[in-house]
């Protein structure tokens, strides 16, 4: 199969979001197994990053996605929040006591949380408890559980979890890798592709001398390597950008984890290098592409 063009249907019409993601730090108290993402970085830029973000939120309608590491653990987090003007989802292991959460539902009433349960750093019961707390409070909760094999209570828990289920929460199970995991038995395995639901993107493909077009989700792409964008054109930076702890701005995460060079920092003027890279699409320089795959992708090249 070639793919030729993806699209996430949060980038379809009418919808125009623009996404920035912002590594608020890179400190997280977990450090699991599976994450190459932490580490001890907090961002000290943090009002100049906020004004970048407002000032893009005041020409294109933002969704600012709070990043780490774990964004909950910056000193600053809650006048961080106060201050931005934009549309908020915070990544969150959850780890905080559940009154820094009602906290943060105070200053930001409409913010929108994305909660993982990481069954070798917590107990499941103490994340259970806040997450059904949280369901009813917020206007829109995601809870991905992580599946480690070294813990066997996977379905159970889930099952649990997904009880919560309603308009404004939704779940998510996902493999863990690291070396110790085991493969599921047959049974659980065919459970767990039975939880894998939603179609994310449309994919245009050829196939023996045919194009044709399917939806599917971003996992099919990654189990099937089929996350090759290298020379596609890609919508980074006229759709969203990532910045990094130290006001670094990229296209994306894989660029940001390969140290390409940044795009310009927020200290710089920004208003002039936000329209240079707002208004023209980039050329993919990346082997594989493993965070904004849904980003509208288009094949130039004849490989
Ligand atoms: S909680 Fe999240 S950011 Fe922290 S180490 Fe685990 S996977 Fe990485
Ligand atoms: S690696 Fe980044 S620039 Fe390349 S296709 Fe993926 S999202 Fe786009």
């Amino acid at each position: 199969m070639k793919i030729l063009e993806v699209k996430d249907h949060n980038h379809m019409p009418p919808i125009n979001r623009y996404a920035i993601t912002w590594e608020i730090n890179t400190l997280c108290n977990y450090a699991c197994d599976y994450c190459d993402l932490h580490g001890k970085d907090v961002s000290t830029n943090h009002d100049k990053v906020v004004e970048f973000i407002n000032y893009v939120g005041s020409h294109k309608n933002v969704k600012l996605t709070l990043f780490g590491g774990e964004p909950s653990l910056h000193p600053d987090i809650i006048n961080v929040l106060k201050n931005l003007n934009v549309k908020v989802e915070m990544y969150t292991n959850l780890s905080r006591r559940l009154d820094f959460y009602k906290e943060v539902i105070l200053v930001k009433p409409d913010i929108e949380l994305e909660t993982s349960f990481h069954p070798s750093r917590e107990k499941f019961d103490t994340f259970y408890e806040k997450v059904k707390y949280l369901a009813d409070k917020l206007y829109k909760l995601e809870v991905v559980y992580m599946l480690d094999t070294a813990y066997p209570t996977y379905r159970e828990d889930y099952e649990k979890i997904k009880k919560l289920r309603s308009d404004r929460v939704s779940t998510i199970i996902a493999k863990v890798e690291h070396s110790g995991q085991k493969s599921l038995s047959e049974e659980d395995e065919c459970w767990y592709m039975g939880e894998q639901e939603g179609k994310d993107l449309t994919i245009t493909y050829e196939q023996d001398g045919l194009v044709q077009s399917t939806e599917t989700i971003s996992n099919y792409l990654f189990a099937n390597r089929l996350n090759q964008f290298k020379y596609f054109l890609c919508g980074c930076g006229v759709h969203n950008i990532f910045i990094a702890y130290d006001g670094e701005v990229y296209p994306c995460l894989d660029y940001r984890r390969r140290e390409v060079d940044p795009y310009f920092n927020v200290g710089d003027d920004y208003e002039e290098e936000f329209k240079k890279i707002s208004t023209k699409e980039i050329v993919c320089k990346m082997n594989s592409c493993s965070s904004e795959l849904g980003v509208p992708k288009k094949r130039i090249l004849s490989k």
